[in-house]
C-alpha cells in the first residue's frame, strides 16, 4: 500500500499529492487554498469530475441534479450530511446536469437525482432516487471499498 494520496482539487483542478497520514489534518489545494476533503459537498464541472476520477485516492460520489428537481432540492441536504460523515472515506460533489446537458448522456442517466461512485477512472457504481443522508452513507460504504 502506498502512504502517498492524491486528491484533486475540486475547485481549479490540480491534482495534489500529500502523505497519506495527512489526510485527518485537512489538506489544502496548492493552488487555490481550497480545503481538499473538509467534508463539504463541492459543485464540480464534466473536467473536473474526469480528472478526479482518473487521479484521486478517494472515491468521488457524484450527485447529477438539477434546479427544477423537486427530489433533487430535497434530497441537497442529506447529501451534505452525509459527505460529512464520509469525511475520509469519500469525497462528495453535486454536477448541475441543466449547465452540463451532454452529461448525462455520456453517462447515461435517465433520471435524477442520480448518485454514480467514481474509483480509478470508472463507475464503480450508481443509485437513482432520492435518499436520506443514512441511506447515502450506506451506499457510499458498500462500494467504497470496491476497486
Ligand atoms: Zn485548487
Amino acid at each position: 500500500m502506498s502512504d502517498r494520496m492524491k486528491l484533486t482539487c475540486l475547485k481549479c483542478g490540480t491534482v495534489n499529492g500529500f502523505p497519506a497520514d495527512k489526510l485527518g489534518a485537512g489538506p489544502k489545494c496548492s493552488n487555490c487554498k481550497t480545503p481538499l476533503a473538509d467534508g463539504r459537498v463541492m459543485e464540480i464541472n464534466p473536467k473536473i469530475l474526469d480528472k478526479a476520477a482518473r487521479n484521486d485516492s478517494l472515491p468521488l460520489v457524484v450527485d447529477f441534479w438539477a434546479s427544477w428537481c423537486g427530489p433533487c432540492r430535497m434530497m441537497a441536504p442529506e447529501f451534505e450530511k452525509a459527505a460529512r460523515e464520509l469525511k475520509g472515506v469519500a469525497r462528495l460533489a453535486k454536477l448541475n446536469t441543466e449547465k452540463y446537458p451532454d452529461i448525462s448522456m455520456r453517462f447515461n442517466i435517465r433520471g435524477i437525482p442520480s448518485m454514480l461512485i467514481f474509483r480509478n477512472g470508472r463507475e464503480i457504481a450508481r443509485q437513482a432516487g432520492a435518499m436520506p443522508a443514512a441511506g447515502i452513507v450506506q451506499f457510499v460504504r458498500n462500494n467504497a471499498g470496491r476497486r
